[in-house]
């Protein structure tokens, strides 16, 4: 029974006081289908629950980089590359275009396709790999040469991502209003609170306050940027944030087993670099949030934490971003440590959007949340907290993904959902939720927004 209701990922309905009489005889790690799930869910007659959840709280997202952004050239509709280049084609002949929502499991560009082009930054989705054309460096000129010319370098763009993130964003006109529509629309899809995990400029941080949205985010930054705050605005940042590695959308997470296509990914720091770091951050008393995607990156930071708790008897508080392809084994070490997860049910889909690059080994290691909740002890809300990186922001993937993941590996209960992924209360409003176990699908909708 208990095996059932993991697989079906229900186990945390309404009606589970009357639990029905369904047998089910699983072997060892034999995975239903969807058409026996389909059938014994008929069976039980719990296809459509409708429920009430507090607004979600969103732990890893870029607000002020995506308000900034939300007005760019976005190409996530566009499905082939020749709609891609005439919506690009189209842009500022007279500035520079920061281009959007690029997939590149789906197409990639040569560089004379590129150059006819009006100027152009083209962002993969992961903002882990970006594109820059002819057309933008003659507009460039000689200024930002470093960025230029290393663009193409995996290594050095993954060290020099806030540096890259800053550029992107300086070359944006910015109005206050970009930050207030982008809070309007956050509450539309459902977010109350976002963590914005990179500042990008000191000004940021009393602008919000100003705007009155500081007490529904929490700054991250990385070390160059804190040490060129004022102390007031060093104050107001929660922790450092560090990559230790790059992102499957751009095939930089560093692996263990090769991506099929040879390439291992990029570990951004040796151990020692990483340790000295981290130091860093333990003396000016702030917490650290680590990226580490690859499972390579994951056993580094761990054996670094490992190395600085033996010496010193603790480590600062830490976060591991994504920990998409942790380990059982990396799992367990983690939680002796004490280390919050931070992780994106989103993203659980990759198992089916990255076989194109990942063996099937590691389609299936993403996300393990069941792993990590049932045998090592994990706990959603405690350490173990829920985001989206912005892919998307809203409410109704994130459910949907966590409910109904590729693989039952990925399943989250909606009270470890609630737990991890939400307001602790309706105070600042509510979202009606329908999920339909049949479908396989969630609607969501926001309701008493502010109200007490
Ligand atoms: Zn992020």
């Amino acid at each position: 029974m208990v095996a059932l209701f993991f697989y079906l990922g229900v186990a945390h309905f309404p009606e589970r006081g009357n639990e029905p009489e369904v047998e089910f005889d699983l072997q060892t790690d034999a995975i239903p289908s969807r058409d026996s799930i389909r059938q014994i869910t008929k069976k039980i007659n719990i296809m459509v629950t409708k429920t009430k959840i507090p607004l979600l709280k969103d732990h890893h997202s870029h607000p002020f980089l995506s308000a900034l952004l939300s007005d760019c050239i976005n190409l996530k509709d566009a499905q082939t590359k020749a709609e891609a280049l005439s919506i690009m084609r189209e842009a500022h002949k007279d500035e520079i275009n920061i281009i959007v929502g690029w997939s590149n499991s789906w197409y990639s560009f040569e560089e004379h396709e590129l150059d006819q082009l009006p100027p152009v930054i083209i962002c993969n989705t992961s903002f882990h790999c970006f594109l820059i054309n002819r057309a933008t460096k003659e507009k460039l000129g000689t200024s930002h040469q470093e960025i230029l010319t290393l663009m193409n370098d995996e290594k050095w763009v993954e060290k020099n991502l806030p540096k890259i993130l800053k550029f992107i964003g300086s070359l944006k006109p910015y109005h206050p209003k970009q930050v207030k529509t982008f809070y309007r629309y956050l509450l539309q899809q459902g977010v109350w609170f976002a963590e914005e995990m990179l500042l990008p400029f000191e000004w940021v941080i009393p602008l919000f306050k100003e705007l009155g949205y500081f007490d529904r985010t929490r700054f991250w930054a990385d070390i160059e940027m804190f040490h060129s705050l004022s102390q007031e605005v060093q104050k107001d940042v929660y922790g450092i944030k560090v990559f230790t590695d790059g992102a499957l959308g751009s095939k930089t997470a560093a692996l263990k087993v090769p991506y099929s296509s040879g390439e291992k990914g990029v570990l951004v720091y040796s151990d020692e670099e990483l340790r000295a770091l981290i130091n860093q951050v333990a003396e000016i008393n702030k917490a650290v949030a680590l990226h580490g995607i690859g499972d390579r990156a994951i056993a580094q930071i761990i054996t670094v934490l490992n190395k600085i708790n033996n010496e010193q008897g603790k480590i600062p508080p830490t976060r591991i971003e994504h920990g998409t392809l942790i380990s059982r084994h990396e799992a367990q070490q983690a939680k002796a440590l004490g280390i919050t997860l931070s992780m994106q049910p989103n993203f659980s889909i990759n198992s089916e959007r990255y076989q194109d690059r990942l063996s099937e080994h590691y389609c299936r290691q993403i996300n393990p949340f069941r792993m990590l909740i049932d045998d090592i002890g994990f706990v959603p809300g405690q350490d173990l907290v829920f985001g989206s990186d912005g892919m998307p922001f809203g409410v109704q993937t994130a459910l949907e993904k966590a409910l109904f993941p590729p693989l039952p590996s990925q399943v989250l209960t909606l009270d470890e959902f609630v737990k991890g992924y939400c307001m602790p209360d309706h105070k600042n409003g509510l979202l009606e939720v329908t999920i339909d176990e049949e479908k396989r699908r969630v609607s969501t909708e926001v309701k008493k927004v502010g109200y007490a």
